[in-house]
């Protein structure tokens, strides 16, 4: 026992206990507690995984060294801790299904990259289908991803039920299923994990993780930027980042530029423990109740989520009407799901832009980035934005894969208009 490191051990819970008092760092932090100093070659502004991941990418492979992460509250707090843990890359428009490919490349080494478990679990994401209209949809989505070289998969009823037993999709339902789109390498990942590994690896680079420091304003001179006023003082720097997801409408307001971004709630819950029944994750549009989807977490849980609560809010508590459509919709794929409880829910503010992609790009400043726009579905970016991002941020040029996701389609009318198989685009 004694030849494994300290953190293999296994500890009783008086030698816990005894740690707890004595304070002898069982628990030892993942990343390094450093000082914020008065500048650096890049500030960072959101300890999210979009941010988190651009400091790490820009530290090992774009060779800079004087970073820093400015986070209001904790690593982890916002979206990044609190989504459903989907990825996947089963995008139509070829802009956004090769940047996910890229990025579900990335989650199959993710963990072997940060030195860091994240749980990558390729289960398999299943996209319902009621009607042969919805089949046609889902079957020229699977095409144009099959071009690209991306997997996928339509099941037809006797396929789906060979995939997914649990689901009884023969079973005689007042909305019946007619097949599915499948992508079998789409599943989930733990999402504290993608935050902590992240934290973790960028901070054993030399990057400075700040928490507890708001961004409170940008100094600037001519045509750029000299540095960020937060809450612990001025910060200068050579080049800012924003990456503060559902706050973005507030930076944009910090700089002058209003941004075609609303901030929205998106909740979701999970079930107590049962035992395991939800072997993959299922997408399932009920006619009655909107989008429902739904899986089982490694602790047991059935996570859902669905719609978004339609109108711009920060309150991150999530309205009631939209959690019982969630569980009814849930309830009609799964009857037998129907006496369990459920534990918790919670609600995160979402940046939604007009055509549901991400927004890439500078921001009225030469020396000013932000990386937001991530509406319901940035968790599955975060390896590729983070690798793209801090390409850009280093070189001053966009590279090809995230290049469609600058700010100007909205003036030119060049939209992505393609809100992945989440719910419906917000329309300003
Ligand atoms: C309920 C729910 C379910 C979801 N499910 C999925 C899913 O299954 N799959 C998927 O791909 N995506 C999902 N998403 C979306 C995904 O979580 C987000 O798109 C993504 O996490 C946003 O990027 P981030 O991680 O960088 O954001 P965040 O983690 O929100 O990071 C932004 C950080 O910026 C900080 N910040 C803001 N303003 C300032 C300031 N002025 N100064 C300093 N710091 C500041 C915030 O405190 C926050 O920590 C879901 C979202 C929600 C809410």
């Amino acid at each position: 026992m004694s030849a494994l490191p300290a953190s293999a051990r296994h500890y009783s819970a008086w030698s816990l206990l005894r740690a707890r008092f004595a304070g002898s760092g069982y628990w030892r932090p993942l990343w390094a507690g450093r000082k914020l100093k008065p500048a650096y070659d890049v500030v960072i502004v959101g300890a999210g995984g979009h941010g988190l991941a651009s400091a790490f990418h820009l530290a090992r492979d774009q060779g800079m060294r004087r970073i820093a992460v400015l986070e209001k509250r904790l690593v982890g707090y916002g979206n990044v801790g609190r989504n459903t843990t989907i990825v996947r890359s089963n995008y139509l428009l070829p802009e956004n299904h090769y940047f996910y490919e890229d990025s579900l490349r990335r989650w199959e080494t993710l963990s072997h990259d940060l030195n860091y478990n994240v749980m990558y679990s390729p289960r398999g994401v299943v996209d319902l289908a009621l009607t042969d209209d919805s089949m046609l949809a889902l079957a020229r989505r699977g095409n144009a991803m099959r071009l690209a070289g991306i997997d996928a998969e339509l099941l037809d009823l006797a396929a789906l039920e060979r995939f997914a037993p649990e689901l009884e999709a023969r079973r005689k339902r007042r909305f019946p299923i007619v097949g599915a789109l499948l992508q079998r390498r789409g599943g989930t990942v733990r999402h504290d994990a993608v935050a902590w590994g992240y934290a973790r690896a960028a901070s054993a680079l030399g990057v400075d993780i700040i928490e507890d420091c708001e961004v409170t304003g940008v100094r600037t001179a001519g045509n750029a930027a000299t540095g960020v006023e937060s809450t612990r003082g001025y910060v200068q720097a050579d080049r800012v980042v924003f990456a503060t997801a559902g706050h973005t409408g507030m930076i944009g307001a910090m700089l002058g530029t209003p941004l075609p971004i609303e901030t929205h709630l998106l909740q979701a819950m999970v079930s107590e423990p049962i035992k395991p029944l939800i072997n993959s994750v299922y997408v399932y549009v009920s006619p009655g109740h909107g989008e429902t989807y739904i899986c089982q977490s490694d602790r047991g849980g059935l996570v859902m989520g669905g719609h978004l609560d339609g109108f711009p809010s920060y309150t991150r508590e999530g309205v009631w009407h939209r959690l019982e459509d969630v569980v009814q919709g849930a309830l009609e794929l799964f009857p037998r799901i129907g006496g369990v409880k459920i534990l918790r829910q919670w609600a995160g503010t979402n940046d939604m832009t007009m055509d549901g992609s991400p927004i890439m790009d500078r921001l009225r400043y030469d020396n000013v980035f932000v990386n937001a726009g991530w509406c319901y579905g940035g968790f599955k970016a975060i390896p590729a934005s983070g690798a793209a991002f801090a390409k850009f941020v280093a070189s001053g040029t966009a590279p090809d894969l995230i290049r469609a996701y600058r700010l100007s389609r909205f003036a030119s009318g060049h939209l992505l208009d393609e809100p992945g198989q989440g719910p419906f685009p917000v329309r300003l």
